[in-house]
């Protein structure tokens, strides 16, 4: 699995997986129901083993594939590192260094890119156990479902 959710979140989209395709049976190798339809069996063949088709997109088992796809279509993947910067600079004083100023994203993206880095990766993935954004491929996602 390569996204990342709630639970919650995750049964939204199983649910809404179901609604976006229809019943594929193998055997008989063609679509066996509407869109939408979850029987689970094959109206030809009475198999139980059936793929979901995606029209445009394919035939695959399960509902992870076309949950990433609703995912990759359909939400708004976000700008991390200007969430990030945002974050950091309404929690933190900015730096003054003589009479210079300089805000705290910036400072810290040169002086230790690496603890910024670790640190947005933190931030994001207490925002993903929160519901607010959803992983898939290591990109963000504002979840689009209702
Ligand atoms: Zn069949």
């Amino acid at each position: 699995m390569t996204f990342c959710m709630t639970d919650e979140l995750k049964e939204k989209f199983q649910v809404l997986a179901i609604e976006r395709t229809s019943p594929f049976c193998y055997g008989c190798y063609k679509v066996v129901g509407n869109v939408g339809d979850d029987s689970g069996l094959c109206t030809g063949c009475g198999s139980d083993d059936l793929m979901r088709h995606l029209d445009g997109v394919g035939v695959e088992y399960g509902s992870e594939w076309v949950i990433e796809n609703l995912i990759d279509e359909e939400s708004e993947s976000i700008n991390q590192d200007d969430i990030y910067d945002d974050m950091l600079d309404d929690c933190y004083e900015s730096v003054k260094i003589g009479t210079l100023e300089y805000s705290v994203s910036h400072v810290l993206k040169c002086v230790d890119q690496v603890a910024y880095d670790i640190g947005k990766h933190e931030y994001f993935d207490s925002l993903v156990e929160d519901g607010v954004y959803i992983e898939l491929n290591g990109e963000y996602y504002v979840p689009d479902i209702e």
